[in-house]
């Protein structure tokens, strides 16, 4: 696959300059519909590169610190506005390089800018707290500061969205960013640290470092001037993390792995649920954290709501979605897809029945790229390996309980706690779901995959380490650290 004259090179970003890695070397990322395109080719980075980064960080600390916050907020708003203004080629670029729909990379587009314009406003909501003192002449208050410099390492399957939203919620406290995009992805993160360059971001405030984990973002993870690092990533990576960073007592954020549950009851619009499982499981092709994975629907019902999505989900049209009568496109890689299939595989060994999907397409458009069928599954029970593991692919298990009560307990019988929804008109059934679902967020008659940037978003269990959330009001707490200050004006006498 020779490297075409078009395909544009990006470098690492370090303070004010562009600039190749040390190690001299790169890699080419490729278009998972049609791995013969090429999107662009980028530094294949090491420690030495990150070093770099983060001492160009460290330097532009002090002034963007002390920068008055909503200052430092125009400079995310003018951020936002570029993507916005330009979001048909953010669009383009997302469905190339991860593979989404018009659709969910429109989504992500907006959800990017929304997020942006969010946490800017954020920048004029910096509170502390003023508290009364016992000594009736001091004036004792709370203020936040800026924890330092952080990392920000993301993955390959949001990776405009969530890179964003890690970077504005710095920059918003006054930090200086080190980012590590994933090497599956890293063009479209590329275009996001462009839009801060383009409005005037001063040099060293957001430095980009492109590279395999295991060196680039190891590297952060161990460097002592980062001071908090924010992942998003996979439960393996996060936890090995994890040990470094508690090693040397920096702050650490991990959102990672869903196995998200959908519960469909008696008195639920059938219609709508099974909509909303395609939707949900397989909407980027069930690449999502939040994705639908268990779709646990009561006895009472099952047949006819399992014709219903069948006859739904054999209608689905899979290929590049470039192509507009696309609604499903293919997954990130082969590694990805060999996986997938190996779980297709076990399901059946287990006794799953097959009631659509389970292959993977080779012919004619499909020949050149990673496309699996949507696949369901029907007699799952919870101890099933497929109704346990995160999948990440199109793949959604049906389990059929006997009762609401069976379908609460098994939705929480994992050990993720990121996403679920129930689908019911019964308010009172509706609110024990909300009250006993072990979650960092829940939806009652709406997708798993539903968010907004107002709202804070996380997982509990196994999906998150760290306490902190994202996005909403608290995700400034990762990236400050309170001051506690007493002033007397005339002193103690
Ligand atoms: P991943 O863990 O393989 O990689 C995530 C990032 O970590 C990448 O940038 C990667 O290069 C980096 N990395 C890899 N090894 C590393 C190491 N040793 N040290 C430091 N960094 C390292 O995950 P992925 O495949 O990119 O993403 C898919 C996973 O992300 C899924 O498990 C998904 O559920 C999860 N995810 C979670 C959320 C959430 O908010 N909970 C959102 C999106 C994705």
């Amino acid at each position: 696959m020779a490297v075409t004259e078009k395909t544009r090179v990006y470098h690492n970003v370090i303070g004010e300059n562009s600039v190749p890695a040390s190690t001299g070397k790169t890699f080419t990322v490729t278009n998972p519909s049609d791995t013969r395109i090429e999107l662009g080719i980028c530094q294949q980075s090491n420690e030495e590169d990150v070093h770099a980064a983060v001492a160009a960080a460290k330097e532009a600390l002090p002034t963007w610190r002390e920068e008055a916050a909503p200052e430092r907020g125009t400079y995310i708003l003018r951020a936002a506005a570029y993507i916005e203004e330009r979001s048909e080629e953010y669009i383009e670029q997302l469905i190339k390089e991860v593979g989404k729909s018009y659709k969910d990379a429109k989504a992500e587009v907006v959800r990017t800018v929304r997020c942006m314009r969010y946490l800017a406003g954020e920048a004029e909501r910096l509170k502390g707290e003023t508290v009364p003192s016992w000594d009736k002449e001091v004036i004792g208050y709370t203020k936040r500061e800026a924890i330092g410099v952080v990392g920000v390492i993301t993955p390959w399957n949001v990776p405009l969205a969530i890179a964003a939203w890690k970077i504005a919620t710095a920059l918003t406290c006054g930090c200086t960013v080190v980012f590590k995009p994933s090497s599956q992805t890293p063009v479209v993160s590329y275009w996001l640290v462009e839009a801060y360059q383009a409005v005037g971001l001063p040099g060293g405030v957001l430095n980009f470092v492109t590279g395999p984990g295991s060196k680039v973002g190891n590297a952060l993870a161990n460097h002592p001037e980062i001071k908090a690092l924010s992942f998003t990533g996979s439960n393996g990576v996060g936890l090995a993390i994890n040990e470094l960073i508690a090693k040397r007592g920096a702050r650490f954020q991990a959102e990672m792995g869903g196995k998200n549950p959908f519960v469909v009851l008696e008195d639920a619009d059938l219609e709508l649920a099974a909509n909303h499982v395609i939707a949900g499981g397989f909407g980027e092709s069930g690449q999502r954290c939040t994705a639908t994975s268990r779709v646990i629907v009561v006895k009472a019902i099952a047949d006819k709501f399992i014709d219903i999505l069948v006859k739904k989900v054999k209608k689905l049209n899979i290929g590049n979605p470039l192509n507009s009568d696309s609604d499903m496109g293919p997954v990130i890689d082969k590694g990805s897809m060999e996986d997938i299939l190996r779980y297709i595989e076990i399901a059946k060994e287990e006794g799953g029945e097959l009631l659509a999907g389970g292959s993977q397409l080779t012919e004619g458009d499909h020949a050149h790229g990673y496309f699996v069928e949507p696949t369901l599954f029907r007699n799952i029970t919870p101890d099933k390996t497929i109704a346990q593991e995160e999948i990440f692919g199109p793949v959604i298990s049906i389990m059929e309980a006997d009762d609401f009560d069976q379908a609460l307990e098994w939705a929480n019988q994992v050990e993720y706690g990121l996403s679920s929804t129930i689908y019911t008109n019964d308010l009172e059934r509706a609110m024990k779901f909300v009250n006993s679902i072990e979650a960092g967020f829940t939806h009652v008659n709406m997708p798993s995959t539903y968010s907004e940037p107002q709202y804070p978003f996380g997982g509990i269990k196994d999906t998150g380490v760290g306490g902190f959330r994202e996005v909403g009001s608290t995700a400034i707490d990762f990236y400050t650290e309170y001051k506690t200050v007493y002033i007397k004006p005339h002193g103690n006498k």
